[in-house]
């Protein structure tokens, strides 16, 4: 039996990079999954090539998810589509880096706005289904820098950190209706988001890495299915750290 059989799934930020691993992750284990991203085009192609080399069940979503609106919507229509959203992966996010005397305070502000404040909106839509089915999981996908801090992403680490801080709060409160709310901390993943990095800053990245190597997508993805499947069912409000050892 696969894993996920019969559970539908919501992925944010799932056209591409992590997300995209994620969502494939979910429909191979026998999930149908709405692939949520900014550009409606950019999630229903991923949704298609995703039912044609799994044959699960998929749907395209265009959001924001810094608009409560939009969260709404991806939810409701989610649940249309499937029947129930039993699993949420808060996985979109962005980057505004730059050293805090140069950063603008509208930058700080969008950073939190989607990598925080999208994932409060999107946990919450979804926990008015989760609780009342008294089952669910919601995934939220950290970094390492939100544990170590990170010169030039004060604005990044803050939203990073504070998801960590969700995380534990929406666990507690969702706990009596067995709502599982756990965290990935991914450390240096090879996505669009890391690829930017010169090589001499990618070299030395993997020398502080004790695996010695940068992680790839597909390894965030199998904590994620960890802690969306069965074998987590006593695991709430961790954080479950994917980084080759950088940080521990
Ligand atoms: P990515 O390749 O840039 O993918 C992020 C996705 O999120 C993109 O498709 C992007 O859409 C989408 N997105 C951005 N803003 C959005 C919004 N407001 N509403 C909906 N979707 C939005 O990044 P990634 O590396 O896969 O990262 C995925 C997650 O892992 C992020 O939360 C990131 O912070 C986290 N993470 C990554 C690393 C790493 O090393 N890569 C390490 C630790 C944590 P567009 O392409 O249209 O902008």
């Amino acid at each position: 039996m696969k894993r996920l059989e019969g559970k539908a799934a919501i992925v944010t930020g799932a056209a591409r990079g992590i997300g995209l691993e994620i969502a494939m992750a979910f429909a191979a284990e026998g999930a149908s999954v709405a692939v949520a991203d900014l550009d409606g085009a950019d999630s229903t192609a991923a949704a298609e090539a995703i039912t044609a080399r799994t044959g699960a069940k998929t749907l395209g979503l265009g959001l924001d998810v810094s608009k409560e609106a939009d969260c709404d919507r991806a939810i409701e229509d989610t649940a249309k589509a499937f029947g129930k959203v039993d699993i949420l992966v808060n996985n979109a996010g962005i980057t505004k880096d730059n050293l805090v005397l140069r950063m603008k305070a509208e930058d700080f502000d969008s950073v939190i706005s989607v990598n925080l404040k999208g994932s409060f909106l999107m946990a919450k839509a979804a926990s008015r289904l989760m609780l009342k089915a008294r089952t669910g999981r919601i995934i939220n996908i950290s970094s390492v820098v939100g544990q170590s801090g990170q010169a030039g992403q004060a604005n990044y680490s803050a939203s990073k950190a504070g998801l960590i801080g969700l995380t534990k709060s929406l666990a507690r409160e969702f706990a009596p209706r067995q709502v599982l709310v756990n965290a990935v901390a991914p450390g240096f993943i090879r996505t669009r988001m890391t690829e930017g990095l010169k090589d001499e800053a990618k070299a030395k990245i993997s020398e502080m890495i004790p695996l010695g190597r940068m992680g790839e997508p597909g390894e965030v993805a199998k904590a994620a299915l960890f802690l969306a499947g069965e074998d987590s069912a006593y695991i709430t409000g961790q954080v479950l750290a994917v980084n080759g050892g950088l940080y521990m």
